[in-house]
This record gives C-alpha cells, sequence and structure tokens, in this order.
C-alpha cells in the first residue's frame, strides 16, 4: 500500500548512510517518520501497548483514582515498552549528535517521561482541536499515533499544517525547544496540534526526553565566528516555569533566551 507522506521518513537500519538526511530533516521539518526499529520495539510491543493503554483508559475514574492493582498483567509490557523506547530514544540522540559532528553528547540522566493522549472524537466536533498548537518543550519526542484515526498535523516551514496521516508500525519523532537552543538555532523545534477529523476514539502514546537540572547550551562544534551563540545558558527547569508562566507554548519562550534579541 503506497503511504502518503511528506514528511522525511528515517531508516533506523540505514546508518550511517542516513545521517545527512536526518539532519536534513532535524533542520527543514524538525519532525521525521521512523521506520524499521522493530528490532528495538516491535509491531507486538507497540500493539500490545495499545491494548495496555486502551484497557487502562477505559476504566472508571473512580476506579482509575485508586491507582494500585488494577494493571493485572499489563506490568511487563509496559516494562518492556518503557525500556525499548528509551533505548530508541537514546539511539537516535546519540545519532543525530553523531551526523551533526558533536563529540561527548551524553544523555545519561535525563529522564524518560511517558503520556497517553485518548480524544473521544465525535462527528459533532470534526474540525475542532484535541491539541491545540504546540510544540514539546524537551529535546526529543517519539509518538506511536494511533495506527487508524488521524488527526495530528505538523506545521512546515511556510506555516502550513501537513497532516501526518496514520502508518501502522511506524513512530513519529518530533524534536522540541531543547533540540532547537542545544544545537544553536539549526535544528528546529516542530509546531503540531490534533485535529478531530472523525468521529472516533483516538490514542497515542507519546515519550519525551529532555535534561533534568543539567545545563542546556550550544556545544562547542556549533558555534563559531558565523554561528555565534544565540541563547543563553539554561536548565530545563528554569525553562518549563518560563514557558508556565508566559503561557508560550509554541515555542516562542525561547526568544525571551536569546543572547542578541
Ligand atoms: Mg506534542
Amino acid at each position: 500500500m503506497a503511504i502518503k507522506c511528506s514528511i522525511p521518513v528515517i531508516d533506523l537500519e540505514d546508518f550511517p548512510a542516513q545521517s545527512s538526511k536526518l539532519v536534513q530533516a532535524g533542520e527543514e521539518w524538525g519532525c521525521f517518520r521512523l521506520v524499521n526499529h522493530h528490532n528495538i520495539l516491535s509491531v507486538t510491543l507497540m500493539s500490545d501497548m495499545k491494548s495496555v493503554v486502551q484497557s487502562l483508559q477505559d476504566f472508571p475514574p473512580e476506579i482509575k483514582c485508586r491507582n494500585t492493582g488494577i494493571i493485572h498483567g499489563s506490568w511487563e509490557t509496559i516494562n518492556k515498552y518503557t525500556k525499548a523506547v528509551h533505548e530508541l530514544l537514546v539511539e537516535i540522540s546519540g545519532k543525530l549528535a553523531d551526523a551533526l559532528g558533536i563529540s561527548g553528547f551524553t544523555i545519561e540522566g535525563w529522564p524518560c517521561l511517558f503520556r497517553i493522549n485518548q480524544f473521544n472524537f465525535a462527528k459533532e466536533t470534526i474540525g475542532s482541536s484535541g491539541f491545540k498548537i504546540h510544540t514539546d518543550s524537551g529535546f526529543l519526542a517519539i509518538v506511536q499515533d494511533d495506527e487508524g484515526v488521524s488527526g495530528l498535523e505538523v506545521m512546515d516551514k511556510s506555516g502550513a499544517f501537513i497532516p501526518i496521516d496514520p502508518w501502522p508500525g511506524a513512530l513519529v519523532v518530533n524534536l522540541g525547544d531543547v533540540a532547537k537552543a542545544w544545537s544553536n538555532g539549526r535544528l528546529r523545534t516542530v509546531k503540531h496540534r490534533v485535529q478531530c477529523k472523525e468521529g472516533s476514539s483516538r490514542y497515542s502514546i507519546a515519550a519525551f526526553l529532555g535534561p533534568s537540572n543539567q545545563i542546556v547550551e550550544a556545544p562547542p562544534e556549533l558555534v563559531d565566528d558565523a554561528h555565534p551563540r544565540l541563547y543563553a545558558p539554561f536548565t530545563f527547569e528554569d525553562y518549563r516555569n518560563l514557558r508556565f508562566s508566559t503561557k508560550l507554548n509554541d515555542g516562542e519562550a525561547l526568544n525571551l533566551l536569546l543572547i542578541d534579541p
């Protein structure tokens, strides 16, 4: 089946051949599809995790609030999935740093946070937003998007929204504000949203990688006379607070950290 796709596709098994394509995807889009990652995160594990997520979300609120002893037999899947996604985040980050010629880059100690998104879209809400326009604040996010219900859209450089149609088995990788600051403005933080396009429940699982209290600053390889340092060093926590207090959730809070605005 031909898949309509306008964002770059990165084949994890084709490195270093895809290094320049990876950098280009980061510069031009700030996002890409990831394929051939199944020796780390298999299709079976993706589908098992989706089932776990659905069964958890389907519990009535009073049961969910108890938050104990309700996930019979699911922990194994959650643990396996968490480990696999973290491994993928490490792998992609390393490949990105290598492709940019950065030595000594490490994400050791960077926490990985998960978020489950469920939208109960209905026919009456078609055209409305599930998630409004935003960027992700961290370094990288891996999204296992709903394999059957469309809605995810990313903004291209012209400001147009491009639909990311379902592609079973593939993942979407988004670069966030930290990636833009760390790369001295070279990589793009992608604005995206989720739109209601059909009256159906929609699930996605996102994993976010970002530093905790480590300082974010561009490495020396990305700073020279032609590319002076753009952003004052910051901690992720301070940046998150800045985003929160200014309500600038679309990456614009980074402008407040420009050394030479
Ligand atoms: Mg997001």
